[in-house]
């Protein structure tokens, strides 16, 4: 498997109009220089995409054959997943462990799901008044152009590319100018495994320049779009002029609420995973805590000690669990989220500092704050890195009220053992996923999306069949 560095469009590997460089945060190094689409290659990509759409070897193609090719795209992507892993942690700064048993791992099982799905999109059969037969036909959008977000490189970019072909869409992928990487490695497989050429287009570049020419463009049919909630106001009003359809997954500040009759000991373990898994840069990050008052003391200071033990560290070493912030302006950024919390008054209870691995790097260590109040920014802004903000609560009431005094709606966890309030909780609260004595948890089969300002439309799941199909009435005369 050879690392590309130029656009696939068409199936040829291509020049863009310029260059950009994709840095490792962990040694601040320039991995590669990747070429990047303009406005003009993005055209060129669109059209490739429009004609595999039209050519008959994909639109006519057996829907079992459309099964086995992303069947076999799942294969080859599982045969390289070491390499895969090492460029996805080279790239994005996560700990190798989180690539090679997680992300990577993901993209294989979704895959594989997807092709279970390509030959079972039936339409129904219509009971109408009339001598009519009435059935409807669920069919492709056309060309859809799919732009993620740097923080899951390649697990997002299958959550939007293997449903998308699987309903005989084509794609044109446009991953994160920080990390390009792996897409190019799917491009290449997915040439491997036999797809015809330009049924999957992959052109990096950045999101001024490449995944706005792409929002633009008429050729378009639907953009499924995951990043931030800025970005994807931009999409929504750039998509309108063009009247294409859009999903958006966008950002989130989900509520991570811990009840006083919960196993403690679980639950502090799931609320540092669900801060510090993927250093923090997770949209689905559990960034504020509630706990209950009469455990409060304690819970915050198991959770601290916990916090302040996390390896920092190289994140190719197996031990690694909180590797480097993904670029240098995230990590200034999520700094400066943390001197906020300090000026306005929040207290440190564990990390709080950059750091550095061997004198380099953009590390930053595992934060968390106590005593934070609702109206200080890092309790209201999605800060997306290892800090998390603890605030109390007095009763189950105020604590839904609380973890729904937000603008986003994306993800949320309840700790207790009580079955009753845990179902009331996961009624109450206003996001689109819950975790019961849990969190971070996916599997292909289960849909993710934002309620409010997170988004609308769905990956994953059956649910995200909807977003690359639209449905076709056929009336028949029976006379
Ligand atoms: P971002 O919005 O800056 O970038 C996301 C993608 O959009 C990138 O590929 C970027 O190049 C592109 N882009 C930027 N400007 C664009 C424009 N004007 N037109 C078209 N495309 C453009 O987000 P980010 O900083 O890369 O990612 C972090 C964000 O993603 C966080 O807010 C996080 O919560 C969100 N996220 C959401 C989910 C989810 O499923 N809801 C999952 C992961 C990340």
């Amino acid at each position: 498997m050879e690392q590309r560095t130029k656009l696939l469009i068409g199936g040829s590997w291509t020049e863009g109009h310029d260059r950009f460089e994709t840095i490792n945060p962990a040694t601040e190094e320039v991995i590669a220089r990747v070429e990047e689409a303009g406005p003009a290659e993005v055209d060129a990509a669109v059209r490739s995409a429009r004609e595999a759409f039209d050519n008959p070897a994909w639109r006519d193609m057996d829907v079992h054959r459309r099964a086995e090719l992303l069947w076999r795209l799942a294969d080859l992507v599982e045969q390289n997943l070491p390499a895969i892993a090492r460029v996805e942690t080279e790239d994005n700064g996560k700990p190798l462990f989180e690539s090679s048993k997680v992300d990577i791992p993901f993209v294989v099982a979704n895959l594989r799901y997807y092709a279970g799905w390509a030959d079972k999109l039936a339409g129904e059969v219509i009971p109408v008044s009339g001598p009519f037969l009435n059935y409807t036909r669920r069919e492709p959008l056309g060309v859809v152009g799919a732009i993620v977000p740097w923080n899951f490189p390649l697990n997002l970019a299958s959550w939007k590319v293997a449903p998308a072909l699987a309903c005989g869409n084509t794609v044109v992928l446009k991953p994160a100018e920080e990390t390009p990487l792996t897409a190019l490695l799917l491009g290449e497989l997915a040439l491997e495994a036999g797809f015809p050429p330009g049924v999957l287009n992959v052109i990096p570049g950045r999101g001024r320049v490449t995944g706005q020419a792409l929002v633009e463009h008429p050729g378009v049919d639907k953009i499924s779009f995951t990043g931030s909630t800025e970005t994807g106001r931009i999409v929504m009003e750039t998509a309108a002029r063009t009247l294409k359809k859009i999903s958006l997954e966008l950002g989130g500040k989900s509520p991570h609420v811990v009840f006083a009759d919960a196993d403690l000991e679980a639950a502090v373990r799931g609320v540092i995973t669900g801060i510090f898994y993927g250093k923090g840069e997770v949209c689905a990050a559990g960034s504020r805590l509630f706990v209950e008052e009469s455990i409060r003391e304690e819970f915050l200071a198991r959770l601290a000690a916990r916090a302040a033990k996390t390896t920092i560290g190289d994140p190719m070493e197996a031990t690694t669990r909180l590797g480097p912030l993904v670029s240098k302006a995230q990590y200034e950024r999520v700094l400066a989220y943390i001197e906020s919390g300090v000026s306005e008054g929040a207290r440190l209870l564990a990390g709080g500092k950059a750091a550095t691995v061997e004198g380099r790097g953009y590390f930053v260590e595992a934060t968390v704050f106590d005593e934070v109040t609702p109206d200080m920014r890092i309790a209201r802004e999605e800060i997306f890195g290892p800090v998390l903000a603890a605030l109390p609560f007095e009763d189950f009431d105020d604590a839904i009220a609380q973890a729904n005094d937000t603008v986003y709606g994306l993800a949320s966890g309840v700790w207790t053992r009580d079955v009753a309030k845990a179902h009331q909780f996961a009624a109450a609260v206003k996001a689109g996923t819950v975790w019961v004595n849990t969190y971070n948890r996916y599997d292909p089969g289960s849909p993710f999306g934002g309620f409010k300002s997170s988004g609308f439309g769905r990956d994953l799941g059956r649910q995200a069949l909807e977003e690359y199909t639209q449905t076709k009435s056929v009336w028949v005369s029976l006379q």
